[in-house]
């Protein structure tokens, strides 16, 4: 089996690590796909891939499998481009964390022969590129597939199948329900802890006494803030309806606390904190 991998960064790069790695690894051949000739050679070097090219059409031309690794904003652009290079029954799927305008658009835009599943594993890092790559980043980790009532039943399967390989448990989420999901557990946590690091970043007064004390707590808060922006951007851009949605929930909840701490109301504030304790140890027994 023939898969290609378009954008070979973190996610791009683990992905080809761990499918070499896996128990079906002498089986594949790894395609790498990405922009730069730099890039290019050092996947080679490595051998992260068994062969690669910077000609995209060329490169996905014999492929039985396409990932497409590259940021968010390319993935349709990059699909309207390969459409009509590929082979017929070939299987198209991204990694992009928004779903919904993406599965409509490559659905529409791929023709009939080819099919897509849209993707999103639920891992990663702060730090980016294929330097951060690594065979293991899927493991035990939720990788989610959004195939709609148009995806092929054979495709879908296919692609479980080959991405069971990473390690990753599947789970499977209509894309309106992906977007929803990870609106509330991915984008709005980065515009929170985007917006926590600013109000020191902005602080007139003792900001450099805040920043000497600040221990693993902040640290731990606002980990996530240390992403690389253009992720960013186009995560709150591509998933915008979802991502308000939650930052006005959150907005309630902030208020609903501020005014408890406002009234001296401690049975309120003891309620909200202990209902966060409870939730969040549940998650993380
Ligand atoms: P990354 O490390 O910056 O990698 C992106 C890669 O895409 C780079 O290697 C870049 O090439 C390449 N690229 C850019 N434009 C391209 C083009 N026109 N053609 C071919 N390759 C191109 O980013 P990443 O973290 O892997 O993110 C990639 C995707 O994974 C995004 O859609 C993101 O939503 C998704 N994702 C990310 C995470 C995460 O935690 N980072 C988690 C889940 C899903 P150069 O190296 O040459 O610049």
């Amino acid at each position: 089996m023939k898969v290609a991998i378009v954008g070979l960064g973190l996610i791009g790069g683990s992905i080809a690590l761990a499918l070499k790695k896996s128990t079906r690894g002498s089986e594949l051949t790894i395609i790498g796909i990405p922009r730069r000739e730099e890039t290019l050679k050092e996947a080679l070097e490595k051998t992260i891939i068994d062969e690669g090219t910077i000609d995209l059409k060329k490169g996905v031309s014999d492929a039985d499998v396409v990932f497409i690794c590259t940021p968010i904003s390319l993935v349709t652009q990059i699909i309207d481009e390969i459409g009509h290079s590929l082979k017929p029954g070939a299987i198209v799927t991204d990694v992009a964390s928004s779903k919904e305008s993406i599965v409509a658009k490559a659905e529409s835009l791929l023709p009939p022969e080819v099919f897509f599943v849209g993707g999103h594993p639920m891992a990663g890092r702060e730090k980016v590129k294929l330097a951060a790559a690594e065979s293991g980043l899927f493991k035990d980790r939720i990788y989610i597939l959004t195939p709609t009532k148009k995806s092929d039943r054979h495709a879908v399967k296919a692609l479980t199948d080959l991405i069971t390989l990473l390690g990753a448990k599947i789970l499977k989420l209509d894309p309106v329900e992906h977007d929803r999901v990870v609106a509330a557990i991915s984008h709005m946590p980065l515009a929170i802890s985007a917006a926590l690091v600013n109000t020191i970043a902005e602080h007139k007064h003792h900001q450099k006494e805040m920043v000497t004390c600040a221990s693993t707590g902040f640290r731990d808060t606002t980990r996530i803030a240390s992403g690389d922006p253009a992720l960013g951007i186009d995560m709150f851009l591509t998933n915008n309806e979802a991502v308000l949605e939650m930052i006005d929930e959150f907005k309630s909840a902030l208020t609903r606390l501020e005014a408890a701490i406002r009234e001296h109301d401690t049975d309120a504030i003891a309620k909200l904190l202990k209902q966060a304790q409870n939730f969040r140890d549940d998650i993380y027994r």
